[in-house]
């Protein structure tokens, strides 16, 4: 077996025993596993796995690398789990399945205009970092409303680095509970079992399945 599969059946394991220990865990939990940085021969492996679900952070890199992939594996879901420029809303909804970034009103208008309609979740700052992507927790009422008639189905956060996570959890957890979105995308290598807890439907797994990633070779920063 290769490193990656039994990586993968540590965490779908972790994963499960999460969701037999949590009170109320939601319905199903997916595990994203986050290939960004990585090469199209270590995604094979999880691939090979039968693992299906995988999440990239920037347009440009998927596109570089998962066209042949999802020709070979047809049933592939891909997510986008990073910012999303409107100038590159059209190549988005052509490679994504799902889009966890939608985080303002330009970026729901150019969705609409978009001839593919991915699922989405709206991404939500619950630490108010102003480094950080997403619409404020006061403002997620008004921008929910806002984007009516798009195909939004959940919530993504990323936590503050440094800080315990579950009050984040709670808190957006609890907003989509208020508007009657069923995903909720949240929780990563340090922190999913938690998230979990609070009711994750969409884990986001990167290290803890390939390893620490090599930023020397790319341009591409962590957003935590
Ligand atoms: C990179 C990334 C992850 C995965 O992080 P790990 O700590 O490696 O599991 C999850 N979510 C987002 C938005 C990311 O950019």
């Amino acid at each position: 077996m290769s490193q990656e599969a039994e990586n993968l059946a540590a965490i779908l394991a972790r994963i499960d025993a999460a969701r037999k220990g949590a009170i109320a865990p939601a319905p199903s939990t997916r595990l994203i596993a986050v290939s960004k940085t990585h090469g199209p021969e270590r995604i094979r492996a999880l691939l090979e796995a039968g693992h299906r679900v995988f999440g990239e952070n920037r347009v440009q890199e998927a596109q570089g690398k998962w066209p042949a992939l999802k020709c070979e594996f047809p049933d592939t879901e891909l997510h986008l789990i990073g910012p999303l420029q409107t100038n590159k809303v059209r190549d988005a909804v052509a490679l994504f399945d799902v889009i966890h970034t939608l985080d303002r009103p330009k970026l729901a208008d150019a969705l609409r205009a978009a001839e593919r309609k991915p699922d989405l979740l709206i991404q939500v700052n619950t630490g108010e970092e102003p480094q950080k992507a997403g619409v404020a927790p006061l403002e997620a009422a008004g921008f929910i409303v806002a984007t009516k008639g798009l195909p939004v189905k959940g919530l993504m956060c990323i936590p503050p680095a440094g800080i315990a996570p579950a009050p984040h959890f709670a808190l957006l957890a609890k907003l989509a509970r208020e508007h009657g979105l069923p995903w909720l995308s949240m929780g990563m290598s340090a922190d999913f079992e938690i998230a979990i807890r609070f009711g994750a439907t969409h884990v986001r797994v990167g290290s803890a399945l390939f390893g620490e990633r090599d930023y020397s070779a790319s341009a591409d920063t962590v957003l935590r």
